[in-house]
């Protein structure tokens, strides 16, 4: 177990609550097979109040789980890793991805292959937007729609009325193939969501995500609008995306617990007719190349979009691998994950078992 340091390419990352993001403690895992295989694998918890879930949590769980995993079978780690700790799927995800990586290595096959075969050989980008005053949102805007992203999730979650001037101001700018995406991250009180809901009313491209911290309130918000609406943070498993029945989900790696679990719900979403955000919390290169290869086997119309975390933070440990070009992705094609990391970056593991 490794840990480096990923900081925020623009300066502070602010999302509604005060919560503000400059840099986070990312933790990366490498498992090695008893053929010689590597595989490696990345958490990284977007702060300590965004989800159950903070970087001193994986490492301590990561250090419990590492002796249970000596012996193990890379195909089922996953029960190996249920027995012995109760929840930590943030944790279990750079687990589960590490065996990901190496399963693929070891058959000579990229993960996207393993996954179910590339569906949607490349896929448009979004990129966050910090919560701010609404003439530096649109200046933001503006340079990333110059770099090509054609998908905008504005950070929302203020004051309803503030929130959509910034929505209205962004739209303005919009052509017919743009989306934004309205993300209070659960920020408002119901009667607040509900206003803005109503504010936005009939503007088109616009998704409304996570407006409320439960999902009992974002139902009831989403009986009084047309907004097509996106679930984040409370879908953390298949009960929870049965009772959602929304248009959408922004499918997080970490919080359902790596790539098995996320393809399990991406596989049933898709069945169920829902559209997915595919991503993680937070994350550099490897997050990034996992992230890929989800999004690339997922049918294209039922992806609304990915993020390629590398390119909204600073540090890269394998050679800012994969690379985003015109606001568009793709899932590396090299064996495993397909990208390399560069040990040397990581210094002395925290741990090893
Ligand atoms: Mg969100």
């Amino acid at each position: 177990m490794f840990g480096y340091d990923l900081r925020y390419a623009h300066g502070a990352y602010v999302m509604s609550g005060g919560r503000t993001i400059t840099s986070l403690p990312s933790t990366v895992v490498r498992v090695e097979a008893s053929n010689g295989v590597v595989g490696w694998g990345e958490t990284c918890p977007l702060g300590p109040a965004y989800l159950e879930a903070h970087a001193g949590g994986a490492r301590a769980a990561l250090r419990e789980l590492a002796p249970e995993l000596i012996g193990a079978d890379v195909t089922t780690v996953n029960d190996v890793m249920d027995r012995a700790l109760r929840g930590h799927g943030y944790a279990k995800s750079a687990i589960d991805i590490a065996c990901w990586d190496a399963l693929g290595r070891a058959l000579d096959v990229p993960v996207s292959t393993l996954l179910g075969g590339v569906r949607a050989p490349d896929f448009p980008l979004y990129v966050a937007i910090p919560l701010g005053p609404v003439g530096d949102m649109v200046l933001r805007v503006r340079e990333e729609r110059a770099h090509g992203i054609t998908r905008f999730q504005l950070k929302l979650g203020a004051d309803p009325h503030a929130d959509a001037e910034r929505v209205r101001e962004v739209v303005a700018e919009m052509n017919e193939s743009e989306v934004v995406v309205a993300d209070a991250n659960g920020g408002w009180r119901l009667a607040d969501a509900v206003i803005a809901a109503r504010a936005l009313e009939g503007l088109d491209r616009v998704y409304f995500e996570q407006p409320c911290p439960t999902l009992e309130e974002c139902l009831a918000v989403r009986a009084r609008t047309t907004l097509p609406m996106i679930l984040d943070e409370v879908i953390t498993d298949v009960r929870a995306l049965l009772r959602a029945s929304m248009e959408g989900v922004n499918l997080k790696l970490s919080r359902v617990g790596g790539l098995t679990r996320a393809r399990l719900l991406r596989d049933l979403g898709v069945e169920l007719g829902l559209r997915f955000t595919i991503e993680d919390s937070w994350g550099g290169d490897l997050t990034t190349a996992a992230v890929a290869h989800l999004a690339a086997t997922t049918p294209p119309d039922a992806l609304l979009m990915a993020s390629f975390m590398n390119d909204w933070t600073l540090d890269h440990i394998a050679a800012y691998q994969p690379r985003s070009r015109d606001g568009r992705g793709a899932a590396p094609t090299g064996p495993g994950l397909g990208v390399d990391v560069d040990p040397d970056l990581l210094g002395s593991p925290l741990f090893s078992a």
